[in-house]
């Protein structure tokens, strides 16, 4: 039986047990993105040689006992905005092309410490701005379930490479959503961690006090398995916090609760679609029908994060993107006369629309005169909003809500409308302004078959609670193990 679709967890035993080689595994999987990569354009580029090598290595180390654990010869994807050596790194922008990264970022450190196989780069919205893929300057990544329709975003390439059977796990980063979005959308699970538990050194800033690194996978046992050599303080990343490591994986497998679950009213109104409810309700259901306790709570500021992150969010990515200037990384333009119009020209040929339109947006709100009216007023709305679910942790373990409004959008049918492209993150962006964990896993399909997210916030550093929380659904329906048909 092809091993394409199987948990990390039995894929890692049969490789203990000798039953499968890390080297048959890697061919299983590039059989495969040969066979739908042409329906799916997940990957930006990927080196077979160096993926064999690797696997190789892992399968030597086996012969000699010497395995590294778990995650040892198991390929781990890696989202165009993490840098590994040698590898090129572009964020699916014009402007770094032909930039490649000269050393690995800290969680690419670790993940190879573990033995893991560091495989691809996978395509992505352009510096992580957008909510379906469809912002990449080189290719549109499809959804698996249904290829007139996008996989979410900015991490799509990494969420729909596992929908796809291409890879077992990939690495993405969430600002406003773009982990716990793509993963509902592709019907797999994915993790945005607290705010400092894992290190961003090596990770192309966005948004700097938003952004994480987190994991996808197909269970939320998997999930853990990958989050465990991620974090961690990091001398490389002064914002990375020195919080104890718990044994995630072990953790699920005591930790039941009872729990405490707080379904925000907030979440619930227009807006979301009568599916998706459905099935976020009939999830909220099982848990109660399992001995947890289900408690309404308020969350009053919701309508305020979309507002307050595109004040923010732009803010921090114009200051940013000031170093693409033609002179350090990638592109130059072959135009320019003097060293203004160097600046001028590179940036205006390397950009794209929606990276411009923020470029422009943040530079607006840091503008003198405008700074106190957006910038700071902004800063203490998001104090709020983080008061907001502080309060709420008073009452409960966790929050539990829909990850998107929808399912998956046909392609094209918001490019033309960045207000509502921005909406579809209107569950996911108030984490990030209060630096959060958030977990999506998938509990349900829509009539056309296309998978539903539901969305677990929890307390700061409690990704081990919020993690078994999580597995407490997921161990019982296993969505993210199911195949579409491509
Ligand atoms: N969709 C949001 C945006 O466009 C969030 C992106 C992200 O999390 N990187 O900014």
């Amino acid at each position: 039986m092809s091993p394409i679709y199987e948990s990390v967890a039995t894929l890692s035993q049969r490789l203990e047990k000798k039953e499968l080689s890390s080297v048959e595994l890697t061919n299983a999987y590039l059989k495969r993105i040969k066979e739908v990569e042409p329906k799916v354009g997940a990957f930006l580029s990927y080196k077979e040689d160096d993926a064999l090598a690797q696997a190789r290595a892992s399968d030597a180390r086996r012969a000699k006992g010497e395995s590294f654990g778990v995650l040892d010869g198991i390929p781990v994807g890696i989202k165009d905005v993490i840098s590994v050596k040698d590898h090129p790194l572009s964020c699916a922008s014009k402007i770094l092309k032909p930039y490649v990264a000269p050393y690995d970022a800290t969680v690419i450190t670790r993940l190879r410490a573990q033995g893991a196989t560091i495989f691809g780069r996978l395509n992505m919205d352009e510096f992580a701005m957008g909510s379906s893929t469809e912002n990449s300057a080189y290719q549109k990544t499809k959804n698996p379930w249904d290829l007139e329709r996008i996989p979410g975003g900015s991490s799509g390439g990494s969420a729909a490479a596992i929908a796809a059977g291409e890879l077992p796990l990939t690495l993405g980063s969430d600002t406003g959503g773009s982990i716990r979005q793509p993963a509902a959308l592709c019907g797999i699970v994915g993790l945005k961690p607290t705010y400092g538990l894992v290190s961003r050194y090596g990770l192309v800033a966005y948004a700097s006090s938003l952004d994480q690194i987190g994991p996808f996978a197909r269970t939320v046992e998997d999930a853990a398995i990958l989050l465990q050599p991620m974090v961690g303080q990091d001398p490389y990343d002064s914002t990375s916090f020195p919080a104890k490591v718990p044994d995630y994986r072990g953790e699920l497998s005591w930790n039941k609760g009872p729990f405490k679950l707080g379904v925000p009213k907030e979440y619930f109104g227009e807006g979301l679609d009568p599916e998706v409810r459905a099935s976020v309700e009939a999830a909220i259901d099982f848990y109660k029908k399992q001995g947890h306790t289900i408690v309404p709570i308020s969350l009053p500021r919701t309508n305020l994060a979309i507002p307050v992150y595109y004040i923010i969010a732009t803010a921090e990515a114009s200051s940013n993107l000031a170093r693409y200037d033609g002179v350090r990384y990638g592109h130059r333009s072959a135009e320019a006369t003097d060293a203004l119009d160097l600046y001028y020209k590179t940036r205006a040929e390397g950009f794209g629309d929606e990276v411009k339109r923020r470029i422009i947006l943040g530079t607006y709100v840091l503008s003198s005169g405008y700074y106190d009216a957006y910038y700071l007023k902004a800063q203490k709305v998001r104090t709020l909003i983080h008061n907001d679910f502080m309060d709420a942790f008073k009452q409960v373990d966790a929050v539990v809500c829909p990850t998107s409004p929808t399912a998956a959008f046909k392609a094209g049918e918001k490019t033309d409308d960045p207000i509502s492209m921005y909406l579809a993150d209107i569950y996911t962006i108030c984490v990030n302004l209060a630096g959060l964990p958030g977990i999506s896993i998938p509990c349900g399909f829509t009539k056309n078959n296309l998978p539903i997210g539901l969305q677990l916030i929890g307390q700061p550093f409690k990704e081990a609670q919020l993690l078994s929380i999580a597995h407490t659904f997921d161990k019982e329906h296993q969505l993210g193990l199911k195949q579409p048909k491509l």
